[in-house]
């Protein structure tokens, strides 16, 4: 058991250069973690953001610049943002870094190459050739603004690990990972598949090879964990658990990504964690960058829930400080709720049925665009009151207030849980 959690942090992670003045107005000044095709594709617009801002730094989404992983594509062919990376990244080498790389068996000089690239990407792309921009913006001399573009560390390159060739690539990268790089240190990241959660001798093998380097932080990531509920699930979260508690004895161990799971796992000495507007869905790639159908989260039962299933709580409330008890005790929600409930349901629980191959969905909408943005302020807040949360409270005290929860919403028959169950034993069969 760790006490990290009372220190847990909340990094951003903005997915749109559009979404930072929300981000200020809902949480204020807050360090950022950016996504490198970001940085790449809208260079100027984020070196004057990062200016001023109290620090970031970049995720160089290394994993994604395979085209199967389906990121790379847009409508209209190769998104520029990923060929600037693929270019950047694959400077000096000698084969393109857009598809499926065996690192394993790339040599030791081009490893440390790609290492090099990846790495100066993330301490120079900001400021080379913005710097005569960025002193337009900045009255500050041009060292200061060196440091304001400057990340505070530099992550290193990932694959997605599920099997023993992904690890051996993995490994023969870390192999050349260097501790820090022109003054600034270096962070390890592992991006794990959901199946190997579930292999405990890929977990010990993992884990040995990290705790042998000398880097003091590591960012932890599963992709897709919680998209589904299934049965299989809790068994996930145990390899996670395990995982986290051996890296975090030599480590500082960081959520890439951070949905409530990721912070819970404070609790076994997670210290940080990065989570946007678009709470994480964003990163099922399948679905695009943009949270438009309708879901609502509630910081109460920590899940996604149908409109129409928030919409039926928010009938039978008749207070605000109801409504925080059974869905969401956010400024925003309190607000809109004081406003009624058709300015509440207009304004955050509105949309159109989505088309599915069956028909039109009687659960899920097509959020309107008012909707969307609303619901994104609404996450931040959602996600800040859930890190509070776990910041305050012990394991015990935060484990008996989700079980309270739990047995609550379980004997709402027309609320959250019903449907939650319901959606648990339709994965299930
Ligand atoms: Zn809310």
């Amino acid at each position: 058991m760790s006490d990290e959690h009372s220190n847990l942090r909340l990094r951003l992670r903005p997915t749109f250069a559009s979404e930072w003045p929300m981000l200020r107005d809902a949480l204020g000044d807050q360090e950022v973690m950016l996504n490198a095709n970001a940085v790449a594709a809208s260079r100027d617009a984020l070196a004057v953001r990062v200016l001023g801002q109290q620090g970031f730094k970049i995720d160089p989404v290394t994993m994604r610049l395979d085209p199967a992983m389906g990121w790379t594509q847009g409508t209209s062919g190769l998104k520029r943002g990923y060929r600037i990376l693929a270019s950047a990244y694959g400077r000096g080498l000698d084969f393109d870094l857009l598809g499926a790389i065996q690192w394993r068996n790339v040599s030791v000089e081009d490893r440390a190459r790609y290492l090099a690239n990846v790495l100066d990407f993330q301490r120079g792309h900001l400021l080379r050739e913005t710097r005569d921009l960025l002193q337009l913006f900045s009255p500050t001399e041009l060292t200061s603004v060196e440091l304001g573009v400057r990340p505070t560390a530099l992550l290193a390159p990932y694959v997605h690990v599920e099997g023993e060739d992904a690890i051996a690539d993995q490994i023969a990268l870390w192999q050349v990972t260097p501790q820090s790089f022109e003054g600034i240190p270096v962070e390890l990241v592992v991006a794990l598949g959901r199946r190997a959660l579930e292999d405990d001798a890929l977990i010990a093998r993992l884990a040995a090879e990290v705790i042998g380097r000398p880097h003091a932080a590591m960012w932890v990531w599963v992709p897709g964990l919680r998209l589904k509920l299934s049965s299989v699930l809790a068994r996930r979260v145990n390899g996670y658990r395990n995982l986290v508690r051996i890296l975090a004895g030599s480590k500082k161990v960081k959520a890439l990504h951070a949905d409530f799971i990721e912070f819970l796992m404070s609790y076994e000495g997670v210290d940080e964690g990065c989570s946007g507007p678009q709470l994480g869905v964003a990163e099922e790639a399948s679905r695009g960058a943009g949270l438009t159908i309708g879901l609502f989260y509630s910081p109460i039962a920590h899940a996604f829930v149908p409109y129409k299933v928030a919409a039926r709580v928010v009938e039978r409330c008749s207070s605000a400080s109801e409504l925080a008890e059974e869905l969401c005790p956010c400024a925003l929600c309190a607000d809109l709720f004081h406003e009624g409930k058709a300015t509440f349901n207009g304004l955050l629980l509105a949309g159109t049925p989505l088309k599915t191959k069956n028909g039109l969905s009687d659960t899920v909408v097509q959020a309107t665009r008012d909707a969307a943005q609303m619901n994104r302020f609404h996450n931040l807040l959602a996600r800040q009151i859930e890190v509070n949360e776990i910041r305050n409270s012990s394991a015990s005290e935060m484990s008996d207030r989700l079980m309270r929860s739990a047995l609550r919403l379980l004997e709402d028959r027309n609320g959250v849980l019903k449907w939650l169950g319901s959606a648990l034993r339709r994965s299930v069969a």
